[in-house]
């Protein structure tokens, strides 16, 4: 397969959440996991120095582990303010030109689901930002209604990354649809809101979702790992996708970015054959 990374950036500092509950949330998830033995000691005191640090996003990080590997990927930037993405966009407008003039894609992570003036609003930032027109999206909480994806073609992204199937990329309304096969909240939360499974459960987690795909015949898979997980407060998150990359390329699996893809499937229904049978 040709698995395509790709994070939604939620968070980018602590104290834009000021206002919001997911400050006293966070604190009380990190001693519900601690006293349930899913994290250590450290991890709950890294938890609380994030407060002085005032930094969740670890976007470069990501970047620099991707950079060893030479794998790009894509992350998704918020364009508007909804539950519980609370960043200005001055932010975004200072991540998104640093993660494109490192060679990796950026994107929307769309708030707006069905207001189409309010999608159009978030489209045109992205674009004055990136000074691109051939982005893609992915929603916030991957919400959507029965009109989501229709406007959003309509709107000319080039792609969407928010359904949730076990299929190849299609096009959908015009654009193409990137259906999500695997994301880091599944492997390490389970049902629960909170960290319930170890590394190993993870794993497992993980194994059978690549298990499922390969046997469906998927050319192409499509993963979610949120950048603020990629810190030594998450240990386990941050092992888990290590740990993934590495697996996924021993298994004989490829890197690619939704642009190389969609030039593919492009070449691909061109001759009218299958991207996959290239
Ligand atoms: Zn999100």
């Amino acid at each position: 397969m040709r698995v395509i990374l790709s994070h939604d950036v939620d968070h980018i500092t602590v104290w834009e959440h000021w206002k919001d509950p997911i400050l006293p949330k966070y604190i009380v998830r990190a001693y519900l996991e601690r006293a349930l033995g899913k994290i250590s000691w450290k991890e709950l005191a890294l938890r609380h120095s994030d407060f002085l640090t005032n930094r969740w996003e670890r976007i470069t990080e990501v970047m620099d582990l991707h950079d060893k590997l030479d794998i790009r990927s894509c992350f998704f930037f918020g364009m508007a303010n909804g539950v519980g993405l609370s960043y200005p966009l001055r932010h975004a407008e200072k991540h998104v030109p640093q993660v494109q003039a490192r060679g990796f894609e950026a994107g929307v992570h769309g708030i707006a689901y069905s207001d189409e003036a309010a999608m159009a609003a978030e489209h045109q930032r992205f674009a004055a930002i990136s000074g691109r027109s051939d982005f893609g999206i992915r929603m916030h909480y991957l919400r959507q209604d029965e009109t989501t994806f229709q406007k959003l073609a309509a709107l000319g992204y080039a792609f969407d990354a928010t359904r949730q199937e076990l299929s190849d990329p299609y096009r959908l309304h015009g654009m193409w649809e990137f259906p999500l096969l695997l994301m880091d909240g599944w492997a390490m939360d389970g049902e629960k809101r909170y960290q319930s499974r170890d590394l190993g459960g993870a794993k497992q987690f993980a194994l059978a979702k690549l298990d499922e795909a390969e046997k469906a015949g998927l050319q192409y898979a499509s993963i979610l790992f949120h950048d603020r997980y990629y810190s030594p407060a998450f240990a386990t998150w941050k092992a888990w996708y290590e740990w993934l990359l590495g697996h996924l390329k021993e298994r004989g699996h490829t890197f690619i970015t939704h642009a190389e893809a969609m030039r593919q499937l492009e070449a691909a229904e061109a001759r009218g054959t299958n991207a996959g049978m290239e």
